[in-house]
């Protein structure tokens, strides 16, 4: 899908790689989140000791693990990276913890993923830098503490209302990221133009990054295929290309891909712009309630076609408007 938020081949990530900012000061958008994040690394450098835990919360390819290389790099940390589908046992959570260097970063992705086990092995381990490892099984059990070096944890989640509340508490610091605006993505898109050594207009960054979801993993990608088309036709990269080869990938003029779509007309002609439940929602659509609530929600609320009630998601009259339909029972209600 060429709007998924995951990174979808070994180019891709490869190009990601390549275009990550090092430091805050690279990093676009996200203000608010910077200045918190640079009091917080300041604070922590003045006074010799690592920086708090910090938990980054938001949709995908919004720039959590970007951060988080960011938090190391400007703290002169190593980083370690992990994440929450790697972590199935409190062994595993051990073997990582017990290897770090002092003021190591931690990095674990998806840290909603992980087993819950190790979730409690990680509550000891933050806040006292501390595990308790369990030897032997029945009656002969007996747990062996282990001191471990101090270190800085980040976790990343798309989720951060599935996180257990203990896990929650004990980071210092959440930083909930939101979706970009048109210009900032415009800014991305010109370093990574610059990369690709790709000549492009203004106006047609411009029609790219106010297509983009809201995301700079998207933007980026949807850069390539534009460059693709104008390599292929040889016709260059303006607003014409940008368009032919937007619709060839069936990205629409707000940006909604497949399972936006999806979405909405389920919620619009099935269910006469609803409530629909998540559950009811997520089987029609054939995803897991997990990805519609996390992924394809938020951007329908922020650009006001969806509202979230009490019963369930509501089309708003902009989505009528959008799809170009009326409402059946207009009236009734
Ligand atoms: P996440 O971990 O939230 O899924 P990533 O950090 O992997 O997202 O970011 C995805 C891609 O988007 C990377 O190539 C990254 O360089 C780029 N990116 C994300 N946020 C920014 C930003 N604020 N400025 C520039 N590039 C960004």
């Amino acid at each position: 899908d060429i709007v998924s938020s995951e990174p979808e081949s070994d180019a891709e990530l490869a190009f990601e790689g390549a275009l990550r900012p090092q430091s805050l000061a690279e990093f676009v958008g996200q203000q608010k989140v910077r200045g918190q994040l640079e009091l917080l690394l300041t604070a922590a450098s003045m006074q010799g000791r690592t920086a708090d835990h910090i938990l980054f919360a938001g949709p995908p390819g919004l720039g959590k693990t970007t951060l988080a290389m960011i938090v190391a790099h400007e703290s002169g940390r190593p980083l370690r990276m992990s994440s929450g589908p790697a972590i199935q046992h409190a062994g595993d959570l051990a073997a990582v913890l017990s290897s770090l260097v002092p003021g190591e970063v931690l990095f674990i992705d998806e840290i909603h993923r992980m087993a819950r086990s190790a979730e409690e092995m990680l509550y000891l381990a933050m806040e006292d830098f501390r595990i308790d490892i369990m030897v032997g099984k029945g009656a002969g059990a007996t747990s062996i503490p282990l001191d471990l070096a101090p270190f800085t944890l980040v976790g990343a989640t798309t989720r951060s209302g599935m996180l257990p509340n203990p896990l929650r508490d004990r980071f210092g610091f959440t930083a909930h990221l939101e979706f970009y605006e048109t210009s900032e993505l415009e800014q991305v898109l010109v370093r990574a133009a610059s990369m690709l050594q790709l000549d492009i207009a203004r106006p047609a960054l411009h029609e790219i990054a106010g297509r983009s979801r809201g995301t700079p993993r998207i933007a980026n990608r949807l850069l390539r295929r534009v460059r693709d088309y104008a390599i292929v036709t040889g016709e260059g990269a303006g607003i014409a290309a940008v368009n032919a080869a937007l619709e060839l990938y069936d990205v629409d003029e707000l940006g909604l891909d497949r399972l936006d779509r999806a979405v909405m007309n389920i919620v619009l002609n099935r269910f006469d712009g609803g409530p629909v439940g998540l559950n009811t929602l997520a089987v029609s659509v054939g995803e897991e309630a997990e990805t519609i609530e996390a992924v394809v929600e938020p951007f329908l609320v922020r650009i006001g076609l969806l509202i979230r009630t009490p019963r369930g998601r509501v089309a708003t009259r902009e989505a009528w408007k959008h799809f170009g339909l009326t409402k059946h029972n207009q009236g009734l209600f």
